[in-house]
């Protein structure tokens, strides 16, 4: 109601229809003086290498910075370009990649080393079709290389880029669904050269928000007095800042249960190879029942590996805990130990435990051979 008593109907505001002039401009300038040192940025000014902006985003997909930094280092030393990449064996990544988890990533990394080699001369395309093309890169990977590393004016999308842009227009809808409008409002943020003009900022753009997103709009507790952007957020003007990204509720997989069989011949440890397709494909394993909801104790335990020899299993207190992304797992752990020329079962074999540091060992692995072997 107005004060002289008529109804005034306000205007329903999309997001879009913001102005978000000034934007772009403050948030390059804060970036220039604010720009986190990372192992696969160049200094300002540099161009960006598309091998190291393509390596770093794939590793850094569900993992974090400080995990990634070291891995990232490695890699480069082994495999300073993607020519050399291209050349290496599927199972020497791997191994490499051992313990940065989500090995689907490693197995794809390959693929596409090896694409880039064959079918572009060892140069990856500078579209974001192009790079789409590619083993193991989706619209979001292609988005940021594309931008990143050849200045194409796109806007990749990842988690905080989300959670900054839905704050800052106050984006009612929840996620998934509110990605094509939280994509076009990201858009809008890209910046130029302050020629302006064709020249491009987007890969400046792009990290400026990823930067901004990992140090100040925090997922808990945005330093809101520091952001660059807080003379224009809307959910900062409202108070409800960290109730943004607005998401639908979760659904959990259920609990699954299962056994793994720690089995020892001397200083030597039985293993074996996980199926190429699948959760953990390619990977080293200790033999183990399958992962089942709802399995008990007694069934699990019944799908040991035949071995001749074993007078009983030893069932090791407590239960190795993992989660993976769709599902929790539990796994009891019996152990076992064998005379000298046991034979391995077929598809299994023996390795050193010395030498366990080279088979490539998802983290589930590691603990349930830790949790094995202390006595
Ligand atoms: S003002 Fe606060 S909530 Fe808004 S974008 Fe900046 S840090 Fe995030």
């Amino acid at each position: 109601m107005s004060l002289s008593g008529a109804v005034v109907r306000r205007k329903k505001v999309s997001p879009l229809d913001r102005d978000a002039t000034g934007r772009p401009t403050l948030l390059l300038d804060w970036y220039d003086r604010h720009r986190r040192r990372l192992p696969w940025r160049p200094l300002a000014g540099e161009r960006a290498d598309p091998y190291r902006v393509w390596l770093s985003e794939i590793m850094l997909q569900q993992t974090g910075v400080k995990t990634v930094g070291p891995y990232f280092e490695k890699f480069l030393a082994r495999w300073p370009d993607v020519e050399a990449l291209g050349r290496a064996s599927l199972d020497e990544v791997l191994r490499m990649w051992a313990g940065l988890g989500y090995y689907s990533r490693a197995r794809n990394l390959h693929a596409c080393a090896v694409a880039v080699r064959r079918d572009h001369g060892g140069a990856f395309p500078d579209t974001e079709l192009g790079l789409q093309s590619l083993p193991g890169i989706g619209p979001y990977t292609a988005a940021a290389i594309a931008a990143i590393a050849f200045g194409r004016r796109t806007m990749p999308v990842d988690g905080n880029i989300e959670r900054v842009v839905s704050r800052l227009f106050a984006v009612e809808e929840p996620l998934p669904q509110a990605r094509p409008l939280i994509q076009q409002l990201a858009t809008t943020l890209l910046g130029t050269t302050r020629a302006g003009g064709a020249n491009s900022r987007a890969g400046d753009s792009a990290q400026a928000l990823m930067d901004l997103g990992s140090s100040i709009c925090t997922p808990k507790k945005p330093a809101c007095a520091l952001c660059p952007l807080n003379g224009d957020c809307v959910s900062r003007a409202r108070g409800d800042q960290e109730s943004f990204p607005r998401k639908a509720p979760k659904k959990t997989g259920a609990l699954r249960r299962g056994a793994a069989f720690v089995v020892t011949r001397g200083d030597e440890l039985l293993v074996r190879t996980r199926p190429e397709k699948g959760l953990l494909g390619g990977m080293t394993e200790v033999p183990t029942s399958r992962w089942l909801a709802a399995q008990d104790d007694k069934a699990a335990r019944t799908q040991a590996p035949a071995l001749k020899g074993i007078a009983r299993w030893h069932r090791k207190a407590g239960v190795v805990a993992h989660v993976f992304t769709h599902f929790p797992l539990e796994l009891v752990v019996y152990t076992a130990n064998v005379a000298a020329r046991t034979r391995a079962p077929d598809g299994m074999r023996w390795v050193p435990i010395s030498t366990l540091r080279d088979e490539a060992l998802p983290n589930v692995m590691r603990k349930v051979i830790a949790h094995g072997l202390a006595f």
